[in-house]
């Protein structure tokens, strides 16, 4: 599931936004503020309690607003994901909110939070009110006690989301087309649609470079003495290995022979180990038996 948090102050743009993304990423939307206001408008025991909260600009308490949240949650079994915009507004409604999720084996994905000034804030809230009649965006007084209540009680709950390492911070002023694609980026970078923003003044990371020593040309004499160390090696290992293996069988003839036998010549400093281990795998064996038998057939002439 995808559950996002449409996070920020009255007047962030969080319906609007809401709106459109609920229809890109096929979500259930779920506006605490909109039922709220549902319930006053249909007059129920709850839009009566709700409305002398919301005319002052204060908080609905939070038991009732956590009880109705998550009965619109369980009306939706099937949803792919829900935005939760206006909820969480406290500490206690975000804890509520991560048990309720929990319990239906899934969690919030991520915090989207828009970012606006507290003037910018004002303007909006009042034009909103002229516009759409709403009497708390009607009183500045209203206005700034809902911005005060977000900033004491409800901005600490970024916390929260933060130590889960889930909050995303958009800056909420601009186009609405310019914040909605904002939004969309961080979603599909959240979901690994897309790759990872560049954080500004970020280094890249480069991968450590290979130190890469320049041969010098080798000179001939040089060349030589290399060769011989590496046959005299070559040799050594091999006569080791030999001892080893042809002990049971041999005689020190066969021993002899063998070593005499096998070739060094390709044998260089870089390549000696891997090519005793060559000989001593697939050579040796051959050679062994071969010079053992000789050695026995001829002992048996005799
Ligand atoms: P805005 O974000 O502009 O304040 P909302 O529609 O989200 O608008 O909320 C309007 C009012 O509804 C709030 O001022 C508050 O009284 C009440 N409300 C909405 N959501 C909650 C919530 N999660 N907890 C308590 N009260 C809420």
């Amino acid at each position: 599931m995808l559950n996002i948090i449409l996070f920020g102050p009255p007047g962030a743009g969080k319906g609007t936004q809401s709106e459109k993304l609920i229809l890109k990423y096929k979500l259930v939307h779920l506006s605490t503020g909109d039922i709220f206001r549902a319930n006053i408008k249909g007059e129920t025991a709850l839009g009566k309690l709700a409305r002398n909260f919301m005319d002052n600009g204060q908080l609905v308490p939070d038991e009732v607003t956590i009880s109705m949240l998550e009965q619109e949650v369980n009306k939706n079994p099937n949803a792919k994901g829900f935005i939760f915009d206006g909820f969480p507004r406290t500490k206690a409604q975000a804890e509520a909110l991560d048990k309720l999720l929990k319990s239906i084996n899934t969690s919030i994905t991520m915090m989207l939070a828009l970012e606006v000034k507290e003037e910018e804030l004002k303007k909006r809230l009042l034009l909103r009110g002229k516009e759409s009649g709403r009497p708390d965006d009607q009183n500045p007084l209203i206005i700034q006690k809902r911005i005060d209540v977000y900033n004491n009680e409800t901005a600490p709950v970024k916390n929260h989301y933060s130590a889960q390492k889930k909050y995303i911070g958009v800056k909420g002023i601009g186009a609405i087309e310019e914040i909605f694609n904002a939004l969309c980026d961080a979603i599909d970078r959240k979901l690994g649609l897309k790759k990872p923003e560049k954080k500004k003044g970020a280094v890249k990371k480069v991968a450590p470079k290979k130190v890469t020593v320049k041969k010098a040309p080798v000179k001939k004499s040089t060349k030589k003495a290399i060769k011989k160390v590496a046959k005299k090696t070559a040799k050594k290992v091999v006569k080791k290995t030999v001892k080893k293996t042809a002990a049971k069988k041999g005689t020190k003839k066969v021993i002899k022979k063998v070593v005499k036998k096998v070739s060094v010549k390709k044998a260089t400093k870089k390549n000696v180990g891997k090519h005793a281990k060559k000989i001593v795998k697939k050579v040796l064996p051959k050679i062994i038996k071969k010079s053992t038998k000789k050695v026995v057939a001829k002992k048996k002439k005799k």
